[in-house]
């Protein structure tokens, strides 16, 4: 049995530049357990999930990932660390933590600089996720990002720089810290309801709305068949009021509806004329997710052919919980 699994699914931390100095993604295994200085590799064993860059994952790679978490954490690893691309790491962080109740931490981190340049930080938040999977005080974390020296929820962590090393925050939701005098747990986050391991609805998306937005793209995705649909609006989680009617058509057709903001941090709640609305219609409030977790909340809830109306149950469970 493996003390440590570290999962290798892609991403700058793995991957090399073209000729032109464009970053492609990794081909074959990362060997980033190489990378480890040496007692903090001893007992690692490294698997492969995926190579490439994180943008062109789909769920079946995030699945591969969540399937290869979950087995780590059978066998009896102690903990799993997750090398992952930094743009969709936030996704398939909490898509793992909806199916992980273990007390196994499952952490991922990857690069913002890859290792062909001086200062890459691959190597440092490597190191990191290792101690902390290490660490006693890290069970029953759940599953975290640990990146730039801070650790982070993955219901609460989101990319909020491109290009900087402190790419995931808001720091104000971070559990704890790793620095030179090792990890430092400050809170133990709250954790809610897992669900069993299934593909998620593929049909379920996102429409980010702005100024003076029309209803023509919830019409659309809704005339496209989709079976769940999260609406980003503003604020508190309002809309202009224009929209209102499709949403309600949108319910009329069986979706499953959600109302996310923009706001990366204060979360939703029916304060204003439109919120409000949106509530009496029948559309879940995100409260504290942001619109592609409650995306991911809603495909793993309708996984399984399940029903609008049994899916929003456990939506609306979970987010209670
Ligand atoms: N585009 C890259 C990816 O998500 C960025 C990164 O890894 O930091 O795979």
């Amino acid at each position: 049995m493996p003390e440590l699994v570290l999962i290798d699914a892609g991403g700058t931390i793995a991957s090399v530049p073209d000729d032109s100095g464009v970053l492609i993604g990794g081909s074959g295994a990362a060997r980033l357990r190489d990378v480890l200085a040496a007692p903090l590799r001893d007992g690692v064993e490294e698997r492969q999930a995926y190579a490439g860059l994180s943008e062109d994952m789909g769920f079946a790679d995030a699945m591969q990932v969540a399937r290869m978490m979950d087995a780590a954490a059978s066998e009896g690893a102690a903990g799993v660390v997750v090398t992952h691309g930094t743009d969709t790491m936030e996704d398939v962080a909490f898509l793992t933590e909806l199916f992980h109740g273990g007390a196994a931490p499952i952490l991922f981190t990857g690069a913002q600089r890859p290792a062909s340049l001086p200062g890459c930080d691959g190597p440092a938040n490597l190191h990191d996720a290792v101690l902390v999977a290490r660490d006693p005080s890290a069970r029953g974390i759940g599953t975290a990002i640990v990146f730039g020296g801070r650790i982070l929820p993955a219901r609460s962590a989101r990319k909020l720089d491109s290009s900087g090393p402190e790419a995931f925050g808001p720091h104000g939701a971070a559990i704890g810290r790793v620095d030179d005098h090792g990890v430092r747990l400050t809170a133990m986050p709250r954790r809610a309801p897992t669900f069993a391991l299934a593909d998620p609805e593929p049909r379920v998306e996102i429409a980010a709305l702005g100024l003076g937005s029309s209803a023509a793209l919830v019409d659309a995705l809704v005339g496209d068949g989709v079976r769940g649909l999260v609406i980003e609006g503003f604020g508190r989680g309002n809309v202009p009021s224009q929209i209102v009617p499709a949403i309600e058509r949108a319910k009329a057709a069986g979706v499953l509806v959600g109302i996310a903001t923009h706001c990366v941090e204060g979360g939703t709640a029916p304060a204003y004329r439109s919120g409000a609305r949106l509530a009496a219609l029948g559309a879940v409030g995100a409260e504290d997710l942001s619109a592609r977790k409650l995306r991911l909340l809603f495909a793993v809830a309708l996984s399984g052919g399940r029903s609008a109306e049994e899916a929003e149950r456990l939506v609306r469970e979970w987010l209670a919980s």
